[in-house]
């Protein structure tokens, strides 16, 4: 339900609505507009009995809304969200990008293609510290020594850092080093997981599972934003399919569909998305010229040395080559770089 206030509603009619609201036992979330506000209704279990709040002063409609998210929705919501990450905006005119390798490597390396991601145009540095496997015998990542690194890139490059977080207890220390957590592919639908993320209060980075509908990630995101957490970044990486010839199949066409239901930005990752390196760069350009707004990519200065996910990971020049081509196609849309 949303609650539509007159343009004319003062501050204490829209807090009077907010008041009778939490004394129906549900949550309100005001969302102000240039004209006027709206305020969002969740936790109802059914339709929310309108007929006292259609009395107070100041309420001009109310809208049910029947999508089973509210908070990422446009309804509640109808411009873009611009999450601001200290300077690096994303969701607005701006495009993106993101680059780092896999795993954290030792700290030489990763501070080497860090200063490369920078040169290139990246604004953000990308590392699993702590890397979900396939197999328990695989790498499983630096652990703390590898947020550590993380910190020092940040401080040296002034990039910012997105790293993920594997479990509710593991979010509470990666919090400490990045600037924007990641939940992975296998954990987007770990709820405990997306509830504490929403509690962190920091901006999170909500990747689609290999077997996620649209609809499922944009409720994870919810998930997140129902605990007071607006500051939400889905992400594109590819789904399971029958095709062969790559990793994933990078599904371009789920980010005009975000984009048409939802305010939040969305990031393709065609690095995981098709899985081959050669495939990275004309999957990233798709990317960009379908509407996403930043790219993510597995780069390393010696893309066959890294910890994990050699076979998907570019080089620098190849990363580079995508900066441009970002550039190039962000100023056909009327957007930068
Ligand atoms: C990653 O970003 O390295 C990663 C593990 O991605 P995903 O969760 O999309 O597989
Ligand atoms: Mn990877």
């Amino acid at each position: 339900m949303l609650v539509v206030m007159k343009s004319t509603a003062t501050s204490e009619m829209v807090e009077a609505v907010v008041k009778a609201v939490s004394e129906m036992g549900l949550k309100a979330h005001p969302i102000p507009g240039a004209n006027r506000t709206a305020i969002g209704i969740t936790g109802n279990k059914a339709q929310v009995n309108d007929t006292a709040l259609r009395a107070l002063v100041g309420v001009e409609d109310l809208v049910h809304v029947t999508a089973p998210y509210k908070l990422v929705g446009r309804d509640f919501h109808p411009q873009d969200s611009v999450v601001d990450v200290d300077g690096v905006t994303i969701g607005g005119k701006e495009v993106v990008l993101m680059g780092g390798p896999c795993s954290v490597e030792p700290l030489e390396v990763t501070l080497e293609i860090a200063r490369a991601v920078k040169k290139a145009g990246g604004k953000v540095f990308r590392g699993g510290a702590f890397k979900p496997r396939t197999s328990p015998y695989s790498f499983q990542g630096l652990g703390e020594d590898g947020l550590k690194i993380l910190a020092q890139v940040r401080q040296e490059t002034g990039l910012k850092i997105i790293t993920e977080a594997i479990d509710p207890e593991n979010l509470r220390l990666v919090a400490k080093y990045t600037d924007i957590i990641q939940i992975g592919a296998r954990n987007m639908q770990n709820f405990s997981l997306l509830k504490a993320a929403g509690k962190s209060g920091k901006t999170v980075m909500i990747k689609r599972g290999m077997s996620s509908t649209v609809d499922e990630l944009l409720m994870a995101a919810e998930y997140v934003m129902a605990e007071g957490n607006n500051r939400v970044i889905l992400c594109e990486r590819g789904v399971r399919t029958f095709a062969a010839h790559t990793r994933n199949t990078l599904d371009l066409s789920a980010i005009p569909y975000v984009k048409a239901r939802s305010h939040l930005p969305i990031v393709a990752d065609p690095s995981h998305g098709t899985g081959v390196r050669e495939m990275v760069a004309a999957l990233s350009r798709a990317s960009v010229a379908v509407g996403a707004d930043g790219l993510i990519i597995e780069t390393h200065t010696s893309p066959d040395k890294a910890l994990s996910d050699a076979f998907q990971t570019v080089t620098i020049g190849t990363f580079e080559t995508i900066a441009k081509e970002t550039e190039d196609i962000a100023q056909i849309l009327g957007r930068s770089f």
